[in-house]
């Protein structure tokens, strides 16, 4: 229950609707209405792509690393992108990938680039390379998907040894007393086999029909029954023994999509992806399908500013069906969009003349 619904609850326990933070960004929703667009609040970094050192059953990314070579972000890259985003006016990095980003060996550069150049970062990763890393106290946040407590669950679900999830704790401990104030978090995505979920060969449906050059193998199945739902109710003592936060969410059902109350995409103007490769993508859920431009730091990085906002990119907005993107983790922020900021289909049923 909201704070101001229950004064009794102290202001530590308030949080805020996450919808909330859009009216911080109350113009750039105005340039969404008018189609006059500002730069984007947050950009994913893509520092390394085709490659991840786990193999999670539930992975979404899976296929989009799959028709991928693997690349790493140059250093250059990184050190530029940090005054090009400054300049530009992008507040944010979610610094995630499809693939794991700490695989990338100058991952430092790109903290320090962000630093210098005032923007907010956060990292979310397995947690397997933790201890690799320097100058973590840089971000804001630190999220990592851990999805069990037992490390024979782990290892099952993630194909890696056991000997990782123990490795991820130890990082966890560490960080901990090396950075008390970083906000971090572990996260749980409940998921099983056996349930009616998303598995990792479920997203990007229709793939190959974007991408002509290149074809995936037949697609490998597990057949064996693998869950992560029965110790989920050990993740709060988790974390407590950590002294970490904790997000624990339900895997997208199969036909996820068929629920959405939205019937556009007015959500990617205010994000992106950079990828390692200077393709930038419209969203990190559909990277590799709607790609505005193959190199951002084309024209010494005036290809992105030139190209934003122009009938070029809303004609790629517009040829978004949202009912083929299969794993919309921007459902909600979609859905205020289009019924609460505009008139859509749904937007009686939030009364929205009540405040
Ligand atoms: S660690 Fe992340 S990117 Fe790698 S397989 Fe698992 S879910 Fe996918
Ligand atoms: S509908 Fe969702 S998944 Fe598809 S492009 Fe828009 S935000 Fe991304």
């Amino acid at each position: 229950m909201p704070y101001a619904e229950d004064p009794k609850q102290s202001k530590n326990n308030f949080i805020l609707d996450p919808k909330i933070k859009l009216l911080r960004h109350y113009n750039r929703i105005k340039g969404i209405t008018s189609g006059d667009f500002s730069p984007p609040v947050m950009v994913e970094v893509d520092v390394v792509e085709g490659y991840c050192n786990l193999d999670c059953a539930w992975c979404s990314q899976a296929k989009s690393r799959a028709l991928k070579k693997r690349t790493y972000m140059k250093t250059e890259t990184m050190i530029r992108l940090g005054s090009f985003s400054r300049s530009w006016g992008i507040k944010s990095w979610r610094i995630a990938t499809d693939s794991e980003p700490t695989l990338h060996k100058n991952l430092d550069v790109l903290f320090q680039a962000g630093h210098e150049n005032g923007i907010d970062m956060g990292l979310t990763t397995n947690g397997v390379l933790l201890d690799r890393l320097k100058n973590l106290q840089y971000l804001t946040w630190l999220g990592i998907s851990l999805d069990a407590t037992q490390a024979e669950t782990w290892s099952r679900t993630k194909r890696s040894p056991k000997k990782n999830f123990f490795r991820i704790l130890d990082n966890i401990r560490k960080i901990k007393d090396k950075s008390p104030d970083l906000d971090v978090t572990i996260k749980y995505h409940k998921w099983s086999s056996n349930g009616n979920f998303m598995a990792k060969n479920d997203f990007y449906p229709n793939f190959s029909q974007h991408s002509t050059n290149r074809k995936f193998g037949s697609e490998n199945h597990d057949e064996s029954v693998r869950e992560n739902i029965s110790e989920s109710s050990e993740l709060p003592e988790l974390a407590s023994e950590l002294g970490v936060n904790y997000v624990l969410r339900d895997a997208f059902p199969i036909d996820f999509h068929k629920q959405y109350k939205f019937s556009k995409c007015f959500s990617t103007p205010l994000s992106g992806v950079f990828g390692a490769d200077h393709r930038f993508h419209l969203c990190c859920d559909a990277r590799n399908v709607f790609v505005l431009t193959d190199d951002y730091t084309r024209n010494d990085w005036e290809e992105l500013p030139s190209l934003w906002g122009t009938k070029k990119h809303k004609a790629l907005i517009e040829s978004i069906e949202p009912q083929k993107c299969l794993g919309c983790s921007k459902f909600k922020l979609c859905s205020v969009l289009e019924n609460v900021v505009m008139n859509g289909n749904y937007t009686e049923d939030y009364q929205v003349n009540f405040i």
